[in-house]
């Protein structure tokens, strides 16, 4: 179900809005200010957001510019002004659509149903995104691989990264250099579980800061090694 947030501070209308959009089978959520508002559509998960211009404390034109500087979710303005439609457009706030009170409530869930739709095609059609795991300031990037420490991009051969990822992929679990040697090396390898070793001192020198006391890769003495979270 798709869930909308109304910034509306005449209870009124907002009430008016809540209904029909209920009606239509939507979630409703309602703020009364500028400032709740913008707290709540930044931190609840809203598929669109009517936003009213004049509100107590923080305008719309605010709320609006604040939102999409980090929310793509479709934003209607609701107007009280004519003139304000020329402002919005000047302004170039990123708002999908507004609408003038007073308006029709069938004419908005209209308009709603139309935004949510386009807005799911956009980001169904997106591209996929790159599977990534971020363990304390150690990003892998999956799908490109490649490896970041603090932001830094770190050169890691083939295996060394196989390595790194399958430790990451299963932490805290203590693995035996025989069983990483037979998961990350395939059976025509040349080497022995001395490879393992040499790999993980190579990951570390990497990945720690200190290798002598390290953060992330653990040696269990007389077992083998961890990820540590
Ligand atoms: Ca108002």
């Amino acid at each position: 179900m798709s869930k909308i947030l109304i910034i509306e501070d005449e209870t009124s209308i907002a009430e008016l809005e809540k209904d029909y959009l209920e009606l239509s089978g939507f979630e409703v959520l309602m703020e009364e200010t500028g400032d709740a508002g913008l707290k709540t559509a930044l931190n609840e998960n809203v598929d669109l957001i009517i936003l009213d211009l004049m509100l107590p404390n923080v305008d719309g034109f605010e709320v609006c510019k604040k939102v999409r500087e980090v929310k793509n979710v479709p934003i209607i303005l609701v107007s009280a002004k004519k003139e304000d439609i020329d402002k919005i457009r000047g302004l170039g706030l990123g708002a999908d659509d507004y609408i003038t009170k007073p308006f029709s409530p069938s004419e908005l869930v209209a308009r709603v149903k139309a935004h949510l739709a386009r807005y799911e095609r956009l980001v169904g059609s997106g591209v996929k995104k790159n599977e990534v795991i971020e363990i304390r300031g150690i990003k892998i990037d999956k799908t490109a691989r490649r490896v970041y420490v603090n932001g830094e991009e770190k050169a890691f051969t083939t295996k060394e990264f196989d390595l790194l990822t399958f430790l990451a992929e299963n932490p805290n679990h203590v693995f035996t250099k025989e069983e990483l040697f037979s998961k990350i090396w395939d059976m025509e390898s040349v080497g022995d579980i001395a490879t393992v070793t040499v790999h993980i001192k190579k990951i570390r020198e990497k990945i720690e800061f200190n290798t002598s006391k390290p953060q992330y890769i653990e040696t269990i003495w007389g077992v083998g090694y961890r990820f540590k979270v």
